[in-house]
């Protein structure tokens, strides 16, 4: 059978997406990123890939955020991502900004992880043939490398953007002093770094803590949130359990010693005050997130079209009233 030809919704860009600039630059990111980490990879079913991978476009949601080694197993989101190019989104191309990332392991052998140069090219060329694309629209050093001197990460990511093969780059997690060597390194060399990745929500602030935030404002760099529902521990997921199809459940990157009788007590008030603003605490969590101003969008993961719609719902409100935020710090305390 000939799989049905993809349409995008005729009113993707109407339907109650907002856009944020980021940093001092001509892009534009949604508030809502889509990011590929869990649920993308060859041991997930492609239709519901596919299926995600749809509603996010046809809701707004222009920029997909992938890595080397997202799966699993490691390139396989990448493949998947391929796959989606090339039965829904080549068409659209031009109205998708994708990144990806090489920082962490990858390949066996002392070339396959960290920031070298000979890491960074290779890997990306990689992903590019993974994901069926001439070009990534941003490309990130997933990580600070201690042992690699900064200029030569740094020079390499230059010289990707000079051979074309990212239109703009970025950094992922990197220590505050390392960040200002960084934005300083590019913008000399006319290659302005645009956007700073970081995880931040309600149960992590160090980005604003550390000052990161300010400092990437500073620099004229956008700031995009991961993990922003905290793998799923701001959401309803785990308030009654842990469910079997959950990613706690699979033991891996999130696990279940985290979730201690004072976490849940302090989740099921969140969920309470959430409630009183007419929002899921999901919803809430990413309202949060994106009341600051300094935060150009949040990269949220999925495991369905039901969490993705639930999610997608958070622009509607991202004001918050001195009380409540007040109450979400005692809460929190
Ligand atoms: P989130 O904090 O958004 O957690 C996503 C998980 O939360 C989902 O897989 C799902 O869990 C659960 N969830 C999401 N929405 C709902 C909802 N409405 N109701 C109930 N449960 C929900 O983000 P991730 O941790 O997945 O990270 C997002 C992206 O950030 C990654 O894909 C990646 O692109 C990026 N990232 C970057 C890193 C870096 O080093 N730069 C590190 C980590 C992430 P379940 O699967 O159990 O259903």
């Amino acid at each position: 059978m000939i799989p049905p030809i993809y349409s995008p919704a005729a009113d993707r860009y109407d339907n109650g997406m907002k856009y944020r600039r980021c940093g001092r630059s001509g892009i534009l990111l949604p508030e809502i990123s889509l990011g590929l980490w869990h649920n993308f990879g060859d041991v997930n079913p492609l239709a519901n890939s596919l299926a995600m991978a749809h509603h996010a476009f046809d809701h707004g949601i222009t920029h997909f955020d992938l890595a080397n080694n997202y799966g699993p197993s490691y390139g396989s989101a990448e493949e998947t991502f391929g796959q989606i190019m090339k039965k829904s989104f080549a068409p659209y191309r031009d109205e998708l900004f994708i990144s990806s990332k090489a920082g962490y392991d990858m390949w066996p052998g002392p070339y396959g992880n960290w920031g070298s140069r000979k890491y960074l090219m290779s890997s990306l060329d990689q992903s590019l043939r993974r994901m069926n694309l001439e070009y990534v629209d941003l490309f990130y050093t997933h990580r600070y490398d201690p042992e690699t001197p900064l200029e030569e990460t740094l020079q390499a990511l230059v010289d990707i953007v000079r051979q074309g093969k990212a239109l703009y780059i970025g950094i992922s997690r990197y220590p505050k002093e390392a960040a200002q060597f960084a934005y300083r390194y590019l913008e000399e060399r006319d290659v302005h770094c645009l956007l700073y990745q970081g995880k931040y929500n309600l149960l992590n602030r160090e980005p604003e803590e550390e000052g990161i935030l300010r400092q990437a404002q500073e620099n004229g760099t956008g700031f995009i949130a991961f993990s922003p529902l905290a793998q799923g521990l701001l959401t309803n997921r785990y308030l009654n359990g842990i469910p079997a199809d959950s990613r706690m459940a699979q033991g891996g990157s999130l696990k279940e010693n985290v979730l201690t009788p004072a976490l849940l007590g302090k989740l099921k008030a969140l969920d309470k005050l959430a409630g009183q603003r007419g929002q899921t605490l999901a919803e809430m969590a990413l309202a949060w997130v994106l009341k600051d101003e300094m935060v150009t969008s949040v990269i949220i993961g999925a495991s369905s079209v039901e969490q993705l719609e639930d999610n997608l719902k958070a622009i509607g409100n991202t004001q918050f009233s001195e009380e409540e935020l007040k109450a979400i710090e005692e809460i929190l305390d």
